[in-house]
């Protein structure tokens, strides 16, 4: 692997000029369920797609070369990231997550752990007296998400790191909300990345897909014949545009964040604005494990809107933002994620992880940052509630259902 070259020109050069058979300089598409043998004693490099597909390890070869691990595994969605993960988790085992991570994520370990897969610790990874209390019960895998989904909470990595290795535990850390463009967890002592690629990683919201980067090349083994024990390998056409769409992560995720961190400046000056959370913001509590462990702060932030504002109206007379789940996009996003995305965890899990119903995450894409403060600044007029507050709780079932 060419570690000494720069990410930058690594992801413009994965898989160019590797074509054999017709001398293509971009990879071409390869869809064949099966590939032939030679001989019945010679295995060729791939066999069967669910094993093997060179669009998906160019695409897993790219993302571990990034994320500085050994190997790579491609997922058919973020969630099957997650989930291939856990197979190095016993029944019986602990499995300590943050209480606010993706409400997916939730989900899936609540599940898992209902049906005795392990026994799941929820903390709050920022609170030091809680992360104590969490890795007193030993757990074997440990799931970091920094930062969070969608309160931006920064959990100090190497501090978990740490705490793990007293206890001999398995670090998982999800990078999807900054990609290894502005974080690298492996460098900080985790021993495995996973990605939900339908994020920034692909950019272009046209692919659902996953990945798990290990730093250790046995456990990444490990994982790839899970996968494919599992079959939850993602489909080669997924991995070709994904490929496509990281060439351009640099570009994007730089073009992104100085736009958020404008949008986030002009909206924090609005009186209506009641707070924002964005690492990038001095008065953030992970202001500065965010200044020390990223490179950048993101393109994600979320805010919490006076009560005199009507949440869902707001979202209602947005005209530039879609109202829609998932994030990194080259498009701008607006959620509730109370509604939309964290709708997965229960209101009493959702209220530990401090998600007021009132909550709305941004993410922000490529287009021009004062168009995108005007649109909110507008919306914000018309969704002036008047004095009448009224709480998203009462209105959810009849305006979101
Ligand atoms: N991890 C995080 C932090 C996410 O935000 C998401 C989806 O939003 C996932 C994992 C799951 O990814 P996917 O939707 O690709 O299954």
């Amino acid at each position: 692997m060419t570690t000494h070259l720069h990410p930058e020109t690594l992801i413009a050069s994965a898989g160019v000029s590797s074509d054999r058979g017709q001398n293509a300089v971009a990879p071409p598409l390869y869809l064949s369920a099966n590939y032939f043998w030679n001989d019945p004693c010679e295995k060729p490099q791939y066999d069967y797609a669910r094993s093997g597909n060179p669009n998906r390890s160019q695409l897993e070869e790219a993302l571990a070369s990034l994320e500085g691990g050994a190997r790579g595994v491609i997922t058919s969605s973020g969630m099957a990231a997650v989930d291939l993960v856990l197979n190095l988790v016993e029944p019986g085992e602990v499995v300590l997550a943050p209480h606010d991570c993706y409400g997916g994520t939730h989900r899936l370990l609540t599940a898992r752990a209902k049906r005795g897969h392990f026994k799941i610790v929820y903390v709050d990874q920022t609170d030091l007296a809680a992360l104590a209390a969490g890795f007193a019960k030993k757990p074997k895998l440990v799931l970091i998400e920094t930062p969070s989904n969608p309160l931006l909470r920064v959990t100090d990595i190497a501090k978990v790191v740490d705490f793990a290795r007293q206890v001999d535990a398995f670090v998982v850390a999800d990078n999807t909300f900054l990609s290894p463009a502005l974080q690298r967890p492996l460098d900080l002592g985790c021993d495995i990345v996973v990605h939900s690629t339908t994020k920034f990683i692909n950019g272009h919201s046209d692919v659902v897909g996953g990945a798990v980067i290990a730093k250790d090349a046995a456990l990444g083994e490990e994982l790839a014949w899970w996968a494919n024990c599992t079959g939850v390998t993602g489909a080669p056409f997924d991995s070709f545009m994904t490929l496509r769409g990281l060439r351009t992560l640099f570009t994007r995720i730089e073009r992104q964040q100085a736009t958020a961190s404008d949008v986030v400046d002009a909206l924090s000056q609005d009186p209506r604005v009641a707070k924002v959370y964005f690492p990038g913001l001095k008065s953030h509590p992970g202001h500065e494990i965010a200044a020390r462990q990223q490179s950048g702060f993101g393109s994600m932030f979320s805010v919490e809107f006076v009560e005199t504002i009507d949440v869902l109206e707001l979202l209602r007379q947005l005209d530039i933002f879609t109202i829609a789940e998932s994030l990194g996009g080259f498009e701008s996003l607006v959620c509730v994620p109370a509604a939309m995305t964290h709708a997965g965890m229960t209101p009493e899990a959702r209220e530990t992880a401090g998600i007021s119903d009132r909550l709305v995450r941004f993410s922000i894409g490529l287009e021009h940052g004062a168009d995108l403060v005007r649109d909110v600044l507008n919306a914000l007029d018309g969704a002036a509630a008047d004095g009448n507050v009224r709480y998203l709780k009462e209105q959810a079932v009849g305006a979101c259902a």
